[in-house]
Parts: structure tokens; C-alpha cells; sequence
């Protein structure tokens, strides 16, 4: 991707690489040819911008689009009118408007016994049938219907069914550490959930998808991939876990770049404290450089850098002479700081990349990525991404061209 200038004036922005997203989609439908893909797009699709992010996994061959909140699942219905896409939403709590959902032909979840009776009543209301998928618990001890509660409410569902309210199209599951290649757990979760099934079906129902892996299970575990695959984190374009080793091994790219620009660059004599509490000390006459985003716009305070360790790594420049520097000092609420050495060339308003693509900074592989903040947070890069403020633009690119 060939990034856009940063706007002189702008202090910090996320580029998203929309080619990326539908470039990472492909891969994902490689990595599982004989299911289909629902790329997750909640909680705002994982920092990025849930509606491009969606228009960009269906431009990819997405046929379903996976959500977590009601809330969500009604935006993303008013925001793609028309698109021949499946959603699915799958944490709700009780008086969750299940009429509102039915009528905007969203599948909704039963991850509880509670929830039958107001999906009925939601599908009453709405005029037609509810289309419901079965969450079942098979060891994340999360959501999902427990497995002794199971027979009774797939007994109930089957009722519901034969009386017109719903239509049971979906039994799924979610695995706890998928990320951790041979973990134990993994088996047991797919004994459990081909339980599950045959518990379902003893009740008589048919499912059209039965769905059980994550990105990392999509990437590594074919035999748990079932008629439906749920990635998220890959879509984005990251390993799920280290364990899983870089994107690029599994034909992903991340598809965001989080960068600023310095807004002021001035001495500093030797042996002083930098930034609240005083974490860094300087160890010569140097010249530090203050980059304006800080834990308000989501970059984690965890990433601090001194006496608590080293800090979260900023690409400092663009071309030849760039260089990774870490936080020194604090993050503060809408600032961190950089020492940039005795010898600094940089300038207030030079570019600095927080983390993302390489383009257009000279060492390409030493860009930071999400991955490393999220080493340096002491958190996954689930986090890093998916935390980035609401004060930062997000401005999207594709095929050359860009969309604020
Ligand atoms: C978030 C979520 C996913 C996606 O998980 P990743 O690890 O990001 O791939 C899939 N299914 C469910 C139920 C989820 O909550």
C-alpha cells in the first residue's frame, strides 16, 4: 500500500488498508475452502471502522458477518441496505430487542435458556420466524448454554420450531485456547461440541451451520472448521498469538498504520526526569521529542518506558535515516515522549509510525507492529488495535484511493 501524506496539521491518524482486509479474507477462505467465512466485525471491527471494515471482508467473499451486541448488529444492518450478506449477533441480555432484530433479518443467538421465550415473543411481534443459532458451552465456561441444560432447551427450540416462531439454523460454540497449538482443552472442546450436536439433532433439529473456530483455529486446526468459520483478529491481519508465529506465515497483513507526527523537539540536560513521575532519567544532554497521542487516543499506559522497562517502539522519520526509538517516560493522557539522542536530526512535524505498514520508512522490518505494543503492554494485539481511540481519524485507503 502506498500510504497517503499526513495532512500538515494533523496530529495523528489510523490508516486503514481496505485492500488488506479483503486481501486477508481471500487467505482466511484459502485456509478453509469447504466452509464459509463470517468475518467478525464487533466492537467497532476490532478499532478499524465496523462498516469499511464489513465492506471490505464482503468485497473479500465474506458471506456472513459476526457481531457481538444488538447495537451493532442494527448498524451494520442500516449501514449495508441491500447486501446479500448473513449477520449474526450473539450477546444479548434480557429485553434485548429481539422484534427489532428479526425484522432487520439479523440470526440471533440462544446462549441461554432465558433468551427462547423472547426470541419467540420478538418473532411474534416482528410477524415472522426468528432464525436462531444454538450457543452451546463446551469448556470456555463463557456464554453458551450449559450442557446440562442443553436437551431441555433444544426440546423447547424444536417446539418453538414446529410452532412457526423460529428456526433453529445454527449450532456453535467457542474455543478457549485455541491460540496455544496443543493445548488439551481443544479436543475435549471439539468431543464436547460434536455432543452437543448429536444432542440437537436427537431434538430434532437441522441445522443449515454448525461453527466453531476462531482465527486461530481457522489458521490451524482444519479438522474443527466445520460449515462456518467466525475469524476475526486474522481479518485484520494478525496472528492470534506469538505461539502462532507473523502474519505473513499465514498470508495475512495487518491492515492498519497508527501514526503522528512530533509537535515539538527540544534539549534536555543530563540527569533529568521525564514525563509524570519521573520514570526516565536522562543520561545525557539530549534532546527529546514529544509525540501528541497518548491512553486517550489508546495507546496503552502500560507501554511506558524507564525504571518499569522498556517502552512501547515509535518509527521515528520516514526514508533514509528513520529510526525505532521506545517511549521514554510515561504515557500520558494525550502525549508521550521520545529521547531522540545528542545528535538529533528531527525537526517538529516529522512523521513518526507508532505501528503498521513500512511504507514509505526506510528498515521496513523494523516497524513497530501491534504485536509489539502489545509486548510492551504486557497485552495481545486484540487490544492494541481494537483500543485506539475515538479521538484518532481513521482514514481509509483502497486501490489508491483514499476515503476519509
Ligand atoms: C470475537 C469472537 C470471534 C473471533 O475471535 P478471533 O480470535 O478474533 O478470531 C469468534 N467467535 C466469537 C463467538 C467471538 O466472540
Amino acid at each position: 500500500m502506498n500510504l497517503p501524506p499526513l495532512d500538515d496539521g494533523t496530529p495523528a491518524q489510523a490508516v486503514v488498508d481496505l485492500d488488506a482486509i479483503s486481501d486477508n479474507l481471500r487467505a482466511l477462505r484459502g485456509h478453509a475452502p469447504s466452509s464459509d467465512v463470517m468475518a467478525v466485525v464487533k466492537a467497532d471491527g476490532y478499532g478499524h471502522g465496523m462498516l469499511p471494515a464489513a465492506r471490505a471482508a464482503l468485497a473479500g467473499g465474506a458471506t456472513w458477518l459476526g457481531v457481538a451486541t444488538a447495537a451493532e448488529a442494527l448498524a451494520l444492518r442500516a449501514g449495508l441496505s441491500g447486501a446479500d450478506v448473513r449477520v449474526l449477533v450473539w450477546l444479548l441480555t434480557p429485553g434485548a430487542p429481539f422484534a427489532d432484530l428479526v425484522r432487520a433479518d439479523v440470526d440471533v443467538t440462544v446462549a441461554a435458556p432465558w433468551a427462547l421465550d423472547e426470541v419467540a415473543a420478538g418473532a411474534r411481534a416482528a410477524g415472522r420466524a426468528a432464525r436462531v443459532h444454538l450457543k452451546v458451552d463446551t469448556g470456555l465456561s463463557r456464554g453458551g448454554v450449559a450442557a446440562g441444560d442443553l436437551p431441555e432447551v433444544a426440546r423447547r427450540a424444536a417446539a418453538l420450531e414446529a410452532s412457526g416462531e423460529l428456526s433453529v439454523v445454527g449450532v456453535f460454540s467457542h474455543l478457549a485456547c485455541a491460540d496455544e497449538p496443543g493445548h488439551p482443552s481443544i479436543a475435549r472442546q471439539a468431543t464436547a461440541f460434536d455432543a452437543a450436536l448429536a444432542v440437537t439433532g436427537d431434538a430434532g433439529l437441522r441445522p443449515e451451520v454448525r461453527h466453531l473456530a476462531n482465527s486461530a483455529a481457522t489458521l490451524t486446526l482444519p479438522e474443527l472448521h466445520y460449515d462456518l468459520v467466525r475469524p476475526g483478529i486474522a481479518v485484520y491481519g494478525f496472528a492470534p498469538s506469538p505461539a502462532l508465529g507473523v502474519p505473513g506465515d499465514h498470508g495475512l497483513r495487518p491492515a492498519m498504520t497508527f501514526r503522528s507526527r512530533l509537535a515539538n523537539v527540544k534539549q534536555v540536560a543530563a540527569g533529568e526526569g521525564v514525563s509524570y513521575g519521573h520514570l526516565y532519567t536522562t543520561s545525557q544532554d539530549t534532546t527529546v521529542g514529544l509525540v501528541p497521542v497518548g491512553y486517550g487516543d489508546g495507546v496503552p499506559r502500560h507501554a511506558s518506558g524507564g525504571s518499569a522497562g522498556p517502552g512501547g517502539p515509535v518509527a521515528v522519520g520516514q526514508g533514509p535515516g528513520a529510526r525505532v526509538l521506545r517511549v521514554a517516560g510515561r504515557v500520558c493522557m494525550d502525549q508521550l515522549v521520545l529521547d531522540l539522542g545528542p545528535d538529533a536530526a528531527e525537526r517538529a512535524g516529522d512523521v513518526v509510525t507508532l505501528f503498521g505498514s513500512s511504507d514509505g520508512v526506510a528498515h521496513g522490518a523494523d516497524v513497530p507492529n501491534a504485536q509489539d505494543w502489545a509486548d510492551a503492554a504486557g497485552t495481545i494485539s486484540y487490544e492494541i488495535v481494537t483500543r485506539l481511540g475515538a479521538r484518532v481519524p481513521r482514514v481509509y485507503v483502497s486501490e489508491g484511493d483514499v476515503h476519509q
